[in-house]
């Protein structure tokens, strides 16, 4: 079924040609230091007097600066989408296809850059962008894999009358990326409606605009027709509210935080005037993830899929690991090695360019927020290693590990989306798994165990749309381990499969009786 489907291969930057590859491509941007880069609307650049700036979060230099969409402009977008899509949903799937096929074939041919903006807009060292990169050309290869068989339609029982139900676009859709991955899950959204037959406006987030313009570009260089897919980044305060209930939108592509996903759903419900149907809302939110340590672990491979979990990406990751949850007779061999392990990990050892293992968070309010959730958990528990940040240069905050935390504590209930990993003491499974529920989310989440009942267990009833099993909880890797949250986590749209793909389309069933 997988039809020779095979993942992207990361590069390996120890090879002297990937790194100048690299080098190269930071000193481009570079060069076009500053750059305004319009919106794109139609195929037409666009300036507009407010300018939304691009920021290297290790570094607080200016990169470039995008223009910002009004909502004038964004009602263009719209409808020119609108118009679009009247073509564009009776474009055979095989032109689609082509025109995929020629943005992933782009895509790679200009994969340094790509990974460069990534790096410098988002503060990810260089595996973790060529990663996302990877995902991807994993992200188009599987939409072009699904939408082969999707454009069969469903099979149906024979009888004397001709029937056919046909999967068929439904509209102009709006694409809500978050920042933390400004890549795969900002093109992920456009590549997703393009192959579907729908039309898009992609409003970037105000963090990482620069990297959504490229790729914009890129596919109109692949030939997708001008109107198809429309680039209008602007604040989600000022656009936000008007593309979600604009009549003419037909569904909502969002991911981010559970606070703006819940107002997307609750706005996308209401009609609006001379709107025509119910929207439909992918909305792939926030989490709280926990890793469960039973007595039966392996405390070495344990600790490191924490420290992996925990502080990867500056632990800025929906499915990073802010929870352990360990059983009290591995509890303190447990924190010796995690600390062990995270003390090689400081922060703030120059800029994400360095490709450092631990950069910069994304930005003030980021910086704000995960230092004030420090100073909250050094009063719930014990900080036994970190604790420390500096704004001075850029927005560096060191992994931190605190201990002895109660369940109804607030960092083991709220999402603090940084580098901070809380340790909760239990007697026994129940006490863990009962604990590991107990949040509003049910993102990822892992068991670490070699007790088989308790595994089984967990398969059962740790309530996660991503449950690993003596493995760490971050990494999904395209058609390996679909993605998507249970509970306010979100809708569980699982990226990368064909069910993502049935979000954005329509079954019409057609019936012919050929009698006399
Ligand atoms: P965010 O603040 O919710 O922003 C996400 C996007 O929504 C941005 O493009 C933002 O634009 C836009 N937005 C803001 N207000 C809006 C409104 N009223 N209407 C429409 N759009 C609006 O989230 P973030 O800080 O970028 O990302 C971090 C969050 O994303 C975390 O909670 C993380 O867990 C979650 N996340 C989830 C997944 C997943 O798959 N479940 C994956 C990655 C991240 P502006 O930038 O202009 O404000």
């Amino acid at each position: 079924m997988l039809d020779g489907f095979k993942n992207a291969v990361e590069l390996d930057f120890s090879c002297p040609e990937h790194k100048a590859g690299m080098e190269a491509a930071f000193a481009e941007i570079d060069a076009q230091k500053g750059t305004v880069y319009p919106l794109i609307i139609g195929g037409e650049r666009i300036f507009t007097e407010k300018k939304i700036a691009s920021i290297d979060p290790a570094t607080k230099e200016v990169l470039a600066y995008s223009c910002s969409c009004t909502k004038e402009l964004a009602d263009k977008a719209i409808r020119t989408a609108y118009e679009a899509f009247q073509t564009w949903r009776f474009t055979p799937a095989d032109e689609r296809i082509r025109a995929l096929r020629r943005l992933a074939a782009l895509l790679n041919e200009n994969r340094y850059l790509f990974n460069a903006w990534n790096v410098s807009e988002s503060g990810k060292n260089w595996g973790e962008a060529d990663g996302e990169l990877c995902e991807q050309l994993d992200f188009i290869n599987s939409y072009v894999m699904h939408i082969k068989e999707l454009d069969k339609g469903l099979e149906l029982v024979h009888t004397e009358e001709h029937n056919k139900c046909i999967y068929t676009p439904i509209g102009v859709g709006v694409a809500v990326p978050p920042w933390n991955f400004p890549l795969s899950l900002m093109a992920g959204m456009i590549v997703s409606a393009v192959i579907t037959g729908n039309t898009v406006c992609v409003k970037p987030s105000s963090d990482a605009p620069i990297i959504a313009y490229k790729f914009v570009e890129l596919c109109e260089k692949a030939g997708i027709p001008a109107g198809v897919v429309n680039y209008i980044p602007g604040s989600g305060s000022v656009i936000g509210d008007f593309i979600v209930e604009h009549p003419l939108t037909r569904f909502i592509n969002f991911t981010g935080s559970k606070e703006v996903g819940c107002r997307i759903n609750a706005r996308a419900a209401q009609v609006a005037p001379g709107q025509r149907w119910l929207k439909r809302v992918v909305a792939e939110m926030g989490g709280k993830n926990a890793i469960i340590v039973d007595a039966s672990a392996n405390i070495k491979k344990a600790a490191q899929g924490i420290v992996n979990s925990a502080f990867t990406f500056q632990g800025q990751k929906c499915s990073a690991c802010s929870r352990a949850i360990v059983h009290e007779a591995v509890y303190d061999e447990l924190i010796e090695e995690v600390v062990k392990l995270t003390e090689k990990l400081k922060a703030g050892q120059g800029s994400g360019r360095s490709n450092a293992p631990a950069g910069p968070v994304i930005n003030q309010g980021s910086f704000n927020s995960i230092s004030s959730y420090i100073e909250i958990g050094r009063k719930e528990g014990r900080i036994v290693y970190g604790g420390t940040y500096s704004d001075e240069k850029g927005f560096y905050i060191d992994p931190t590990v605190i201990v002895d935390i109660d369940r109804s504590a607030r960092i083991a209930n709220e999402e603090i989306f940084g580098p901070v990993v809380a340790f909760i003491k239990v007697s026994s499974f129940d006490e863990a798994l009962e604990i590991a529920n107990q949040t509003e989310y049910g993102l990822t989440g892992s068991v670490y165990s070699e007790d088989r009942a308790n595994i089984n267990r967990a398969k059962d009833e740790f309530y996660v749309g991503n449950l690993y099993l003596n493995r760490k909880c971050t990494a999904a890797v395209v058609l390996q381990h679909p993605f998507g949250g249970f509970n306010l986590s979100g809708t569980d749209a699982k990226t990368g499969t064909a069910d993502y793909l049935k979000n954005f389309l329509a079954l019409k069933s057609i019936s012919e009786d050929l009698t006399d």
